[in-house]
C-alpha cells in the first residue's frame, strides 16, 4: 500500500518521479505528493490523484536533480492536502515518505510536543520526520546517524525515504515491513515500492531486507543495518519487460490482466508441466518434497482473493493428494493462538508477496516449527524470502488493483501441487494422470474460447448493471468461485454481493430472494449438477432472476435461468480455472457502464503492506 519513489543522480528528478507514481499509483492513490532538492527544497502535495498533482506542479521544480514522491493510502488522518506526503520536519530540515505505520507514534509524538515540537498533520509518518529532527538538532549527529537512532526507538513497519535539506548530496532509505527497491544506474538510483517505476530505466536493482538502511548518493550507495553494521548489497537482474506494465491497447489493466490469463498461465506452466508423459516439475520444491509428500495436514494462509485460491487448493489437496487441509484467513490466524505441528506444512499464498498479516502469519508459523512454502507472484518479495521453499506463479505485473489473473496463476500452482503430490504417492493412475494433464494444458485455450464471447457477457452486464444486490453460489469447487466472483462485483462496481456455498442458501439467504436481484450461480457439470439443479429451481420458485455459468450444451440449466455464460466441458478439478473468467468480465463491465474507476476502486489498494 502506498508507492514510494526516489531519484538522485543528473536528470531532472521531476519527470522520474510523476512517471514512477504513474505506475506505482495501483497501491494507493488517495493523495499524492513531491519534495524535489535543487537550489531549494520545494514540497507539492494534495488531495486526490497523480494527476492533481500534476496541476500543482510548475518550472520552479524543474531544476533539482534530487527528489522524492508519494502516492498514499490513508491510515493515520483523512486524506487531504495536509495530510498527503512528503512531510516536513517541524524546522524544515528533514523530508519524508513513508509507507505503513508507526504504531507508537502516539506515545512519540506526545514526547516531541512536550518539547515544543510543533505538528501540522495527524499522521503517523510526521512523527518519525519530527523525531529524526529532534535527535540531528538535539544530538548533533549527522542525518543518517539522527535517522538510524530514530527508526531504532519506532515500533511498527515502514518503507521510508528522507532528505535532509543540510546534506542535499543524499537519499536516506530504510526498510522494515514494506517494501523497497533501489535500482542502480550510471552515477544515478532510483528508489520505488516496487520495481515498475525502474524498470525503463535499468535492469539492475537491490531489493532491500527488514532492517536495512540505505544511503544513497548519485556515485555511491552503501548499505548497513539499523546497527551500523555495513552490507554488500546484492545486485540482481530484473526480469520484467516495459510492455508488460502498460496497458497494451486494452482500456483498463484489469481487463488486459482478464485477456492475459491464457498466457499467464502458459508460463506458470512452463517447464514445469510439459507433457502427459512426464512428471510434473517444481524446482522451488525440490528440497522439500519428503516432507511435503508426508505431510498429514496443509493449513493454507492468505487474504481476499488469494484466500479464495486458498478455498480452490483445499479440494485439490483433498481430492488428489488425500491430505487434510486448513484454509485461514492470515488476519485471524495470526491473532489466535492455531495449534501447529511440526510435521504440518503450511502454504502462503500472496500476489505481491508483501502482504503484511500473511508475512505475520508465516512468522508465528516458522516460530512454531512449520515448514512454510510460498506461492507469490513478485519475484524477489518478502514471502519467498522468508520461506522455506515455494512456487511463484510468474502470472506478469498485476496492476489492476482488483485480482483476475494472479488467482487463475495461483490456483495453477495449487493444482500443479496437488497432483504432483498424488502422483507421487501412487493415488492416481497412469491413464488419469495422463488424462489431468492432457486436460490442464488445454485451459488456456479454453479460456481463449470463454474469452472470444466476452460480448455476451456485456450485454448480460448492461441489464444488470444498476443492480443494488446480488447473491453468488457455488458447490465444491465452485463455491470459492462464487465468493471470488462475488468480490470482484463489489471491489470494483460497489454493488453489494455475497458470496455462498449454494446448498447454505436456504438458511438465511434465500429470504433476499426477489424479481430484481440477480442470482449468478456456478453451475457447470460435475458431481453435484443434480444438487445445483435444484438450487437453482429453488431460487426460480421465488421469482427470482437466475444468470448461469454453465458447461457448453447445458439444456437444462438454459431452460431454466434466465442468462447463462457458457464454458467449455471441463474436469471438475480444474472447473474452477474457467469458470471464474465469465464473472471477472461480467463484473468489469458492470463497474464500466457504472462509471466506475476499476483499475483504482474506492478506498481499495493492491499489495496490502498494512496490517
Ligand atoms: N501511515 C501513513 C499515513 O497514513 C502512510 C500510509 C501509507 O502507507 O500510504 O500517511
Amino acid at each position: 500500500m502506498c508507492g514510494i519513489v526516489g531519484y538522485i543522480g543528473e536528470r531532472n528528478a521531476l519527470p522520474v518521479l510523476i512517471n514512477g507514481l504513474k505506475r506505482l499509483e495501483y497501491r494507493g492513490y488517495d493523495s499524492a505528493g513531491v519534495a524535489v532538492l535543487g537550489e531549494n527544497l520545494q514540497i507539492r502535495k494534495c488531495k486526490g490523484k497523480v494527476t492533481d498533482l500534476e496541476k500543482h506542479l510548475d518550472k520552479s521544480l524543474q531544476s533539482g536533480t534530487v527528489g522524492i514522491g508519494h502516492t498514499r493510502w490513508a491510515t493515520h488522518g483523512e486524506p487531504n492536502d495536509v495530510n498527503a506526503h512528503p512531510h516536513e520536519s517541524h524546522h524544515g530540515k528533514f523530508v519524508i515518505i513513508h509507507n505503513g505505520i508507526i504504531e507508537n507514534y502516539s506515545r512519540l509524538r506526545d514526547r516531541l510536543i512536550e518539547r515544543d515540537v510543533k505538528f501540522k498533520s495527524e499522521t503517523d509518518t510526521e512523527v518519525l520526520a519530527n523525531l529524526i529532527e529532534f535527535i540531528y538538532e538535539k544530538s548533533e549527529v549527522g542525518a543518517e546517524l539522527a535517522v538510524r537512532l530514530a527508526l531504532s526507538k519506532v515500533i511498527g513497519a515502514y518503507g521510508l525515504v528522507v532528505m535532509c535539506k543540510d546534506e542535499p548530496d543524499k537519499l536516506i532509505a530504510a526498510r522494515k515491513g514494506s517494501p523497497l527497491v533501489i535500482g542502480v544506474g550510471n552515477e544515478e538510483y532510483f528508489l520505488a515500492s516496487d520495481a515498475t517505476p525502474i524498470v525503463e530505466y535499468t535492469k539492475s536493482v537491490i531489493y532491500l531486507n527488514d532492517g536495512d538502511v540505505a544511503i544513497i548518493r548519485k556515485e555511491q550507495l552503501i548499505l548497513k543495518t539499523l546497527k551500523n553494521d555495513e552490507q554488500g548489497p546484492t545486485v540482481q537482474q530484473l526480469n520484467i519487460d516495459i510492455g508488460e506494465i502498460d496497458k497494451g491497447g486494452y482500456e483498463h489493466f484489469m481487463l488486459k490482466e482478464i485477456f492475459e490469463q491464457p498466457k499467464s498461465i502458459n508460463d506458470t506452466f512452463r517447464g514445469r508441466v510439459r507433457s502427459e508423459e512426464s512428471e510434473i516439475h517444481l524446482g522451488g520444491l525440490y528440497n522439500v518434497l519428503p516432507k511435503l509428500i508426508e505431510a498429514e495436514r496443509i493449513i493454507i494462509i492468505g487474504c481476499g482473493t488469494s484466500w479464495h485460491a486458498g478455498l480452490v487448493g483445499e479440494y485439490l489437496f483433498e481430492d488428489l493428494a488425500r491430505i487434510s487441509v486448513e484454509v485461514e484467513y492470515a488476519s485471524e490466524f495470526r491473532y489466535r493462538n492455531p495449534i501447529i505441528n511440526h510435521d504440518d506444512v503450511v502454504i502462503a499464498i500472496s500476489q505481491s508477496g508483501e502482504t503484511a498479516d500473511t508475512l505475520a502469519a508465516i512468522r508465528l508459523a516458522k516460530e512454531r516449527g512449520a515448514m512454510v512454502l510460498g506461492i507469490c507472484n513478485v519475484v524477489g518479495s518478502s514471502i519467498p524470502r522468508e520461506t522455506d521453499a515455494g512456487v511463484y506463479t510468474h502470472a506478469g505485473p498485476e496492476i489492476g488493483v482488483a485480482s483476475t489473473k494472479a488467482f487463475t496463476c495461483q490456483v495453477t500452482v495449487l493444482a500443479m501441487m496437488a497432483i504432483m503430490i498424488s502422483r507421487k504417492k501412487g493415488l492416481i493412475t497412469d491413464e488419469r494422470y495422463r488424462d489431468i494433464i492432457r486436460e490442464f494444458t488445454e485451459i488456456p485455450g479454453k479460456i481463449e474460447k470463454i474469452l472470444r464471447h466476452n460480448h455476451d457477457i456485456k450485454k448480460v452486464a448492461e441489464l444488470f448493471q444498476n443492480a443494488t444486490n446480488s447473491l453468488y453460489l457455488g458447490r465444491g469447487y465452485l463455491f470459492p468461485v462464487a465468493l471470488e466472483g462475488a468480490l470482484k462485483l463489489k471491489e470494483i462496481s460497489y454493488i453489494h454481493a455475497e458470496g455462498y456455498p449454494a446448498a447454505e442458501m436456504k438458511h438465511g439467504p434465500i429470504a433476499l430472494i426477489d424479481t430484481k436481484m440477480p442470482v449468478v450461480v456456478v453451475a457447470t457439470k460435475d458431481s453435484s449438477y443434480e444438487k445445483i439443479v435444484s438450487n437453482i429451481q429453488e431460487v426460480k420458485a421465488r421469482n427470482g432472476v437466475v444468470i448461469a455459468v454453465v458447461t457448453e450444451g447445458d439444456t437444462v440449466i438454459k431452460n431454466m435461468a434466465d442468462h447463462v455464460f457458457e464454458i467449455p466441458q471441463v474436469d471438475n478439478i480444474f472447473a474452477a480455472l474457467l469458470s471464474v473468467v465469465p464473472l471477472q468480465l461480467f463484473s468489469y463491465y458492470i463497474a464500466v457502464m457504472r462509471g466506475c474507476n476499476v483499475d483504482q476502486p474506492r478506498n481499495l489498494a493492491k499489495s496490502v503492506t498494512v496490517e
